[in-house]
């Protein structure tokens, strides 16, 4: 304990929002960060500009994002610290903060498993980590709901998002993705959780693939929203 609190005073956590010094009892984030994130309130509702993205294009029960993403914002530094950075704990720390607002919706209750978007495993094991396990991970803890990492796999390589332009997803491939589901499966209502929902490409490609199983349901939540 006296040693941690000597590596404090030296090399403080510091605040992935504005890079001020955390106090002890803070982390990823400052109280004035905290208070600043731009949260959407579309978990309130279930008609929301969310949802609408997917309308026309995918089947959904529920569908809503934590924050709004602003270019040169907060929630873009804490994103380029979760993805680039080596930071997944940012994902697990924003998941708590969803999960604290979602704790009174009757939905959840009806949701079977969680699924992460994957990623392709040469992703994977470039990065480290996926970024969205740890928010996985928040929203199981929280509602008692299984994550399931095997039922949906990335197959093709697709280039890193830096390489394109920065916010343009590839468009909807339904063979992007497959599938190894089981008779158990069949029925079931799946939510499947990302970290920025973008043009909803890759949600869409996730989401017809988990509509193949028969008679299933689907629900997405994500970290953050582009506007
Ligand atoms: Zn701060």
């Amino acid at each position: 304990m006296i040693i941690k609190n000597i590596i404090d005073v030296f090399f403080p956590q510091l605040c992935f929002g504005c890079e001020s010094a955390l106090l002890r009892n803070q982390k990823i984030l400052c109280t004035n960060c905290l208070h600043q994130l731009p949260f959407t309130g579309q978990h309130l509702y279930r008609n929301n500009d969310a949802l609408d993205k997917f309308y026309g294009r995918l089947s959904l029960q529920n569908c809503s994002c934590l924050l709004y993403f602003t270019k040169e914002g907060l929630v873009q530094r804490l994103f380029h610290h979760l993805k680039y950075k080596n930071q997944p704990q940012i994902s697990y720390y924003l998941g708590q903060i969803y999960a604290f607002q979602l704790q009174n919706l009757s939905w959840l209750a009806t949701v079977d498993s969680i699924i992460p978007v994957p990623l392709h495993k040469k992703k994977q094991k470039t990065r480290g980590y996926n970024q969205v396990d740890g928010f996985a991970q928040a929203l199981s803890e929280a509602f008692k709901i299984p994550v399931d990492k095997q039922l949906l796999t990335q197959k093709v390589f697709t280039i890193s998002q830096t390489q394109k332009k920065l916010f343009e997803r590839t468009t909807p491939n339904p063979l992007r993705f497959s599938i190894n589901s089981q008779p158990h499966h069949h029925g079931q209502h799946f939510l499947i959780v990302d970290d920025i929902l973008t043009t909803g490409g890759t949600l869409e490609s996730c989401g017809k693939k988990l509509l193949e199983i028969p008679n299933s349901t689907i629900s997405i939540l994500c970290l953050a929203q582009t506007q």
